[in-house]
């Protein structure tokens, strides 16, 4: 089994958003892998931090091309991303505690056959989109999702809480962080959604599945979803991967 990916199954959108004066986002989109990244810290740090992140990602796109790109390859490769992260810090004052959250899909080959794989470390998102339903793939490596886990506060709590913004993991830390990964069946139609939390923190999981079930083409769906945050109030940058993929028998 096989999945293709065509340009015209990929939707990218990026916007600074309506209050920050510059894009700590970075995103890549091509080959087998996709990813988000939202970068921070301060001198302009933050998007050299998202920056190191998805060019090491498309360096494994591109060494693997249409070979077989393994689970584990991907995670070697967040790892070598952190060490990367560490040593351009410690070589750079101005980018002492620079770090990055990183998300994403790819194409990865498990016993001869395509699967999806999703991964995440930090608050940026995966979602899936089939049969009319949105689903999270990814779960948030943040202070909030850890109160939502321990049942002491709920999603909506959580969207106004005063820590809401502070990750408990990202690419930029000693010792290493550990990503999550999801190796998921390939199945017809589904499309994935891979996002910065300024398109989370601006629109309910409703809102999103709203736009993903009125628009069909991702460059639209992408574009859509990054002006719906604009207009809800862009207070963040904002960053937004829509694909979908042909399953080959
Ligand atoms: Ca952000």
């Amino acid at each position: 089994m096989g999945i293709l990916i065509g340009g015209r199954d990929v939707g990218v959108a990026t916007d600074v958003g309506r209050v920050r004066d510059h894009n700590e986002d970075s995103v890549l989109a091509g080959g087998r892998i996709f990813a988000v990244a939202d970068g921070m810290g301060g001198h302009a740090a933050g998007e050299v931090a998202s920056g190191i992140a998805v060019r090491s990602l498309g360096e494994l796109a591109d060494a693997t091309g249409q070979g077989d790109l393994r689970p584990e390859d991907l995670l070697d490769r967040l790892a070598a991303a952190n060490r990367s992260l560490l040593e351009s810090a410690a070589a750079n004052r101005e980018r002492a505690g620079m770090g990055t959250t990183v998300a994403g899909v790819a194409v990865v080959t498990v016993d001869g056959t395509d699967r999806w794989a999703a991964f995440n470390v930090g608050d940026s998102r995966v979602y899936r989109w089939g049969g009319g339903n949105l689903t999270r793939v990814s779960t948030d490596h943040s202070e909030v999702q850890e109160l939502i886990d321990a049942g002491l506060i709920s999603e909506q709590e959580a969207a106004v809480h005063p820590l809401r913004n502070v990750i408990t993991r990202s690419l930029g830390t000693d010792p290493a962080p550990v990503p999550d990964l999801w190796v998921l069946p390939p199945v017809s139609g589904d499309r994935f959604l891979i996002c910065s939390d300024g398109l989370t923190n601006e629109l309910s999981d409703a809102e999103i599945a709203a736009v993903l079930q009125r628009e069909e083409e991702p460059q639209a769906v992408a574009d859509a979803l990054v002006r719906a945050a604009l207009e809800a109030g862009g207070r963040d940058n904002v960053t937004v991967v829509v694909l979908t993929g042909t399953i080959l028998p």
